[in-house]
């Protein structure tokens, strides 16, 4: 489970295409790195993916199934966000087990399942902070966890290391990588970095002016003769 297909995925705003005519299948379990200079297209193409952005035409598969029309929440997706954008007044247990609680799980088995969880991103100890006492790559942990909990088959990001320094970046990238790998999911993550692609992807899509211009291993694009 997680396989992602775009068929003449196709974004425009007003005259100008964003994303023009994508097709291209991500299989289950594999780790996608999108990649591409400013404004390419590759936020756009995400939050199709997400559900987030209303496609102009084509359409977006989950599991062989067309869910270009359906909403966030039915489609079996996750994005976690650049800005972490967790809630300041709750504790980290309590941001991440928002999810469970939107969705009508009972108030023990969210517990259960949130500190599940926060051992998985490394955080249980923090708990019961508040995400202002915490730093940027626990930040960043929490929010991974708060897209993991209701256990979505495609967890799309979007610049996720961005905005941490470099000693950080590669920590967490390799904790995105663990976790991806140990839980089998699909993962689709935004970047401008070669280099983080070449860390990260089992398959980098370089993409140009909205279309894709190669795709591939990282080591078949970048490592040219
Ligand atoms: P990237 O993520 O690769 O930087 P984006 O997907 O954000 O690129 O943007 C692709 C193109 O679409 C850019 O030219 C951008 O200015 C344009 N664009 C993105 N969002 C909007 C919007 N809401 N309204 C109009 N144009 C947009
Ligand atoms: P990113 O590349 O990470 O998407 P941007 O700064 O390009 O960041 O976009 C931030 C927000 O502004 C997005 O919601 C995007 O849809 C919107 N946006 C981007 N370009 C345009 C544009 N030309 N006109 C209107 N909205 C835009």
């Amino acid at each position: 489970k997680g396989k992602v297909s775009l068929v003449g995925l196709t974004k425009k705003y007003g005259e100008s295409l964003a994303v023009d005519d994508l097709n291209l299948t991500i299989e289950a379990g594999q780790y996608c790195c999108l990649l591409g200079p400013s404004g390419c297209g590759k936020s756009t193409t995400l939050r199709m993916i997400a559900g987030h952005e209303a496609v102009s035409s084509g359409q977006v598969l989950l599991n062989n199934k067309d869910v270009t029309h359906a909403s966030p929440r039915q489609r079996g997706t996750a994005m976690m966000f650049q800005n972490y954008a967790l809630f300041p007044h709750m504790t980290c247990l309590e941001n991440v087990a928002y999810g469970l609680k939107v969705a009508g799980i009972n108030k023990d088995e969210r517990t259960i399942a949130s500190k599940e969880m926060l051992e998985l991103v490394g955080m249980i100890e923090h708990q019961h902070k508040l995400p202002a006492h915490l730093s940027g790559g626990q930040q960043q942990r929490i929010a991974l966890a708060r897209a993991l909990i209701c256990k979505p088959d495609v967890i799309l990001l979007d610049e996720p290391l961005s905005a941490l320094d470099p000693f950080l970046r590669i920590q967490m990238r390799k904790e995105l990588k663990r976790i991806q790998r140990q839980l089998g999911l699909t993962f689709i993550h935004v970047t401008h970095s070669q280099e983080e692609a070449f860390a990260l992807a089992d398959v980098a899509v370089v993409m140009k002016d909205g279309i894709i211009e190669q795709s591939g291993t990282p080591k078949s694009i970048f490592e040219k003769p």
